[in-house]
């Protein structure tokens, strides 16, 4: 199994090293040169099956060599230990034919520890292997940062730096990164916004002495590791509801697209999967895109669904890939576009592709706000924002086929927007209801990529 790059240039890679480099080197994305396919016998096997399990099937036939069986199995135990639910991704019943796939019962209580728990193994377990020593750096609107540093605090061989715009992140968000003590952790609280920090990392990717004098890898969500992780999830869910006997449908909250880009892996894989529907928040480039067919930036709005605000939807470029038929000269053609004039055309055929696999949706803040007091009602459950945007959005796509809404954060992340809504304040969980009680480190620095830099050796070296 190799990886190519989405724009046709950098050289083709293994698993391994695929994920140990994030971004390729001619700025685009690494995807499987062949998605694998499950039978629909492999896939009926995993009705009953642990999430381990399931979590084996799915993923093995991407790794090549990379890990013996063995070490396979080894490493997704681990990652998956510290979870809060024995079914790591439990299915809760909201209306007659709508279902919550709750992901938030990991380490930081979002769904980025499902992929971010293993790639911390995944990445352990190579460097352990090659004695390398490896620096993250890692851009965050909230919780992709805390993941990151969950997964990769006190290991010997990584150092993680996570930049997060000062200010803007919730106090829960922002005591996770900055209470870890170990001191491979450094939280950097940059003068900013979050798409600033994006900007300087990928500054820093781009800036091939600094990335190779410092051995830089990615974690953020363009990892092919972390899409891998996130496929496993839509297979767990969709069996527990009858697959591949009956089919299903799934709306996720989207951001940076690599959620939603998993399912699409899923569905390749032969999941019987209907529908595939975007659901973003009052930031909707992504629904304009595909009723519009050009997709055009616009600024950015702060929502109470932080992690879903954003304009340069990284891993759109993945589905794009596809829809011109793997055309890597095109998307790159398309990408510089976006990047100059901020606005790119798909082409007919690619836009009919696009509509043919993914639906669309938005909810404004009120809409948000609504729809977690009724989901209260409803159900009993109680929604974070991200979450929220999605059980609306998907209740408008709801048909005879069961419907599957992703819940990406546990409510008590965002206590502020759940509180207003409700009157409810959701309480951390146990594990952790000492946050605010520990110290806080972190370090305040400019939106300067030279000072960054700088700072980054100068902390290696300490
Ligand atoms: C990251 C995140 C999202 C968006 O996921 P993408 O894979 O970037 O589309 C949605 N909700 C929450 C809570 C998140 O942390």
């Amino acid at each position: 199994m190799k990886y190519i790059s989405t724009r046709g240039e950098a050289p083709k890679l293994t698993f391994e090293e695929a994920m140990m480099t994030g971004l390729a080197r001619d700025g685009g994305l690494y995807v499987p040169e062949t998605v694998p396919t499950l039978t629909q016998n492999q896939i009926a096997a995993m009705a009953g099956q642990s999430y381990e399990e399931i979590a084996f099937t799915v993923m093995r036939p991407f790794i090549g060599d990379t890990f013996t069986d063995d070490e396979f199995r080894g490493l997704i135990g681990a990652a998956y230990a510290d979870f809060n639910h024995a079914a790591r991704a439990p299915l809760k019943q909201l209306d007659n034919n709508h279902f919550l796939l709750e992901l938030f019962h990991g380490p930081t209580l979002a769904f980025k520890d499902f992929a971010m728990q293993l790639i911390g193994q995944m990445f352990q377990a190579s460097l352990t292997r090659s004695g390398k020593r490896i620096t993250i750096v890692g851009a965050t609107s909230g919780d992709t940062g805390s993941a990151a540093i969950e997964a990769f605090r006190g290991l010997s061989n990584v150092d993680v730096f996570i930049l997060f715009p000062d200010g803007r992140v919730s106090d829960v968000q922002r005591r996770q990164m900055t209470t870890p003590s170990e001191s491979n952790v450094h939280a950097l609280a940059l003068d900013g916004d979050f798409d600033d920090c994006q900007a300087a990392l990928k500054d820093m990717f781009n800036d091939f002495e600094f990335r190779d004098g410092v051995n830089l890898a990615g974690v953020n969500s363009i990892n092919w590791g972390r899409v891998l992780a996130q496929v496993v999830y839509f297979f767990s869910s969709a069996v527990a509801l009858g697959a591949p006997h009956r089919k299903v449908s799934f709306t996720v909250p989207t951001g940076n697209f690599g959620d939603i880009f998993a399912g699409y892996i899923a569905k390749k894989m032969g999941l019987p999967i209907e529908q595939l529907v975007i659901a973003t928040n009052q930031n909707d480039i992504l629904h304009r895109t595909l009723e519009t067919g050009a997709q055009v930036k616009e600024g950015v709005t702060p929502s109470i669904s932080p992690s879903m605000d954003i304009q340069v939807s990284s891993n759109f470029e993945r589905a794009l890939f596809d829809a011109y038929g793997r055309d890597g000269a095109v998307v790159a053609e398309q990408m510089e576009e976006l990047k100059d004039n901020g606005a790119f055309t798909i082409s007919q055929g690619a836009i009919e592709m696009l509509r043919d696999t993914f639906d669309s949706g938005r909810a404004s803040e009120d809409e948000t706000y609504a729809t977690i007091k009724s989901e209260l009602t409803r159900s009993g459950e109680l929604l974070c924002p991200h979450s929220a945007v999605a059980v609306k959005v998907a209740d408008e796509h709801q048909g005879p086929t069961p419907m599957i809404t992703l819940a990406t954060a546990h409510p008590a992340k965002f206590p502020a927007a759940v509180e207003k809504a409700t009157g409810q304040h959701p309480p951390l969980p146990p594990h952790m209801a000492d946050l605010f009680d520990k110290p806080e480190r972190m370090t305040q620095v400019p939106n300067d990529l030279a000072a960054l830099q700088s700072l980054i050796k100068e902390r290696l070296n300490t």
